[in-house]
């Protein structure tokens, strides 16, 4: 069956003057593996750009049932009363092999989901966490176009899905939990620095103890980290997202940040190394995926495997003859 042409025009002026039917429409196009949509998608993305940027965006990261998604209502609920529109992304490279493990199902986030002033889309499917993060990062253009001032991108600890969120965020959030074994000893060491807060989640009731004396933990273990290039010092804060205390703090935080790295000016320097990564990083993937596919490659590359182990040539000759190729 053949698709109907997309109206690129009347579908961007939709998507620019709010209609979430437009922006969620969008989404799809450029989150489509359909050879007939990427020119649409592209097009589409070509006007939104002009419009894109004039958010904060925010990633979060943290364990399944660490309470993202609890945390994401309480802070998107107080954005929206501050006036902002909120738009909750998210990257889960397992999404298309298991059911996911974020936003999976329509029941989180419930209030959230009510309200005219948040849209809230689920990780697209993919087979490359690079594919998955491209979609993410050209529907947060396609957010901001769409009015949307504050996008949210949540992850979880899997593979390089952190990385990906870092690269495509200008605050990064780390949600923690007190003892249960997910405290500084089973913490990856990578994740902590690029962590601009930290987050001791579920500080509530019975909990507090523990979560006051991991704080103190954190915050030590912060201060012997080297300090970042945009000169800000990781914050570590404890809340609960369930009764929504210390949710205000937080949003204190992102707004000192957001002054001190609009005052030292690594906010637009932050944002051009990411546009830049993202451009190296393309390229980078197209060639590999191009070099790898080809026939020849494919054919030699066996024999070369099995003569680097016979040490019949070294990894740098057999290397050599396939890029000759
Ligand atoms: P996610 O998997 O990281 O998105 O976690 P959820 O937000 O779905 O929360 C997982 C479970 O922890 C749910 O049963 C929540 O009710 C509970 N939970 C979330 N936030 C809090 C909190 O601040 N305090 C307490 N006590 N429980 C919480």
């Amino acid at each position: 069956r053949k698709k109907e042409a997309v109206n690129v025009n009347r579908l961007f002026n939709d998507l620019h003057s709010g209609q979430v039917s437009a922006l969620s429409r969008a989404i799809t196009l450029v989150e489509s593996t359909a050879g007939s949509d990427s020119a649409f998608a592209k097009a589409i993305i070509k006007q939104a750009l002009p419009y894109s940027g004039n958010s904060f965006r925010l990633g979060i990261t943290g364990v399944p049932g660490v309470g993202k998604s609890t945390f994401i209502e309480s802070l998107g609920r107080q954005l929206i009363e501050h006036g902002k529109k909120v738009a909750v992304l998210a990257i889960d490279p397992s999404s298309n092999i298991s059911r996911g493990s974020i936003l999976g199902d329509k029941t989180r986030m419930e209030e959230l989901v009510k309200s005219d002033q948040a849209f809230i889309r689920p990780s697209p499917a993919g087979t490359t966490l690079g594919g998955v993060a491209r979609k993410t990062r050209e529907a947060i253009i396609l957010c901001e176009a769409a009015g949307y001032d504050f996008i949210i991108v949540e992850t979880v600890g899997v593979g390089q899905s952190e990385t990906a969120v870092h690269s495509m965020t200008d605050f990064f959030l780390l949600l923690k939990l007190a003892g249960a074994g997910d405290d500084l000893q089973g913490i990856k060491r990578g994740i902590m620095e690029m962590a601009d807060a930290i987050i001791i989640n579920k500080a509530d009731g019975d909990n507090q103890l523990a979560a006051k004396h991991a704080r103190r933990e954190f915050k030590n273990a912060v201060h012997l980290m080297p300090s970042k290039d945009h000169g800000w010092p990781t914050q570590v804060l404890t809340c609960s997202g369930l009764n929504s205390v210390g949710i205000t703090e937080v949003i204190e935080e992102i707004n000192n940040y957001k002054a001190h790295a609009t005052d030292n000016q690594s906010f637009t320097k932050k944002r051009n190394a990411q546009e830049l990564y993202w451009f190296h990083q393309t390229i980078e993937d197209a060639i590999k995926t191009n070099f790898y596919n080809q026939p020849e490659v494919i054919a030699k590359l066996v024999v070369l495997e099995k003569e680097v182990l016979n040490k019949v040539k070294s990894p740098f000759d057999a290397a050599g003859e396939l890029l000759e190729i």
